[in-house]
């Protein structure tokens, strides 16, 4: 409208400084998080999908600031990846999920599959020296195989560096712990990545899963992830499988994995303990 132009201004540097006030709180806060209990690792199950049994759990972080309430991963993770507070939070987290992981396969049932744990792991931490030690020591102190663990890496950020990224991946591989590729096809270079990122697991993005049954150009997305994977020998989790339309058209295409609301949403490691002790098929 007429005259709106400056006044639509005044708006937008305001909102600006709210949100940069909220980010100077937030940044505040997230220092001391870690040390007060603030954070806390909650767990998504990863099916199967050939023989629709419980295959691991991804482990997600949660933040309940005693007064902002629950802040979302999409907006702390950031900051916390600025900062360089991922390398100490994201050592807690690892830890905590690996005790949980071991824990968890201490009471399956004889005969039941062993269950792995997904976490997360930031470029920032990837580029940490210490990272492969930190993962040495969860490994040796919980007694878990290596190939329990996997580490999810988004490509973006991992490219930008990728000589150094590259060295600590083969280490972490030779460690014996599986790479995955997250949120596969919303990077850039995704075909040379897929060919140099030393991955045995690839990740769809749930912005493809979520175009299932209604979007035909997701579909060929998905199709094609799926079949360039597995002609380089990777395997293929899907996340986001909201319905049982997009679950029984991933198990069609030869999807390996997937995780999604229809099976679970991430919920603390008590209320998904029945994965664990009931036998699942
Ligand atoms: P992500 O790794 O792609 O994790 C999957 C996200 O999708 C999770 O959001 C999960 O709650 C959500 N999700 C799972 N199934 C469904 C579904 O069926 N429908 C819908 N609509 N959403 C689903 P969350 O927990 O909010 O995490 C967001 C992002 O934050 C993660 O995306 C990951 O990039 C980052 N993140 C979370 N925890 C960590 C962590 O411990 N370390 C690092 N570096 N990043 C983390
Ligand atoms: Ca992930
Ligand atoms: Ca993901
Ligand atoms: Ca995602």
């Amino acid at each position: 409208a007429k005259g709106s132009g400056r006044n639509s201004y005044a708006v937008f540097t305001e909102a600006m400084r709210d949100q940069a006030r909220r980010r100077a709180d937030l940044e505040q806060a997230l220092r001391a998080a870690l040390k007060q209990g603030e954070l806390s690792v909650q767990y998504q199950p990863i099916i199967d999908l050939t023989t629709g049994a419980l295959s691991g759990f991804e482990a997600l972080m949660r933040w309940n600031h005693p007064e902002l309430g629950m802040v979302s991963p999409l907006e702390f993770i950031p900051i916390a990846e600025d900062t360089g507070l991922i390398v100490a939070s994201g050592a807690w987290l690892l830890e905590e999920a690996a005790t949980q992981l071991a824990q968890w396969r201490s009471e399956r049932p004889a005969g039941a599959p062993p269950v792995h744990m997904s976490v997360n792991v930031s470029v920032r931490q990837l580029r940490n020296a210490a990272l492969v030690d930190v993962v040495r020591d969860v490994l040796q102190r919980t007694g878990l195989p290596a190939d329990a663990l996997w580490l999810e890496l988004t490509e973006s950020g991992v490219f930008e560096d990728l000589d150094l990224s590259l060295a600590t991946l083969r280490e972490l591989r030779e460690l014996g712990v599986v790479l995955c590729i997250d949120d596969f096809g919303t990077g850039y270079s995704s075909l040379t990545y897929l060919r140099q990122f030393p991955a045995s697991i690839v990740k769809i993005d749930r912005s493809f899963v979520s175009g299932i049954g209604v979007n035909p150009d997701d579909e060929a997305i998905v199709r094609t992830v799926i079949a360039m994977a597995h002609a380089l020998g990777q395997q293929v989790v899907a996340e986001g499988i909201e319905t049982s339309e997009h679950r029984d058209w991933l198990r069609r295409q030869g999807c390996d994995f997937g995780q999604g609301y229809l099976y679970s949403p991430p919920r603390p490691a008590q209320a998904q303990r029945s994965w664990i002790v009931e036998q699942q098929s």
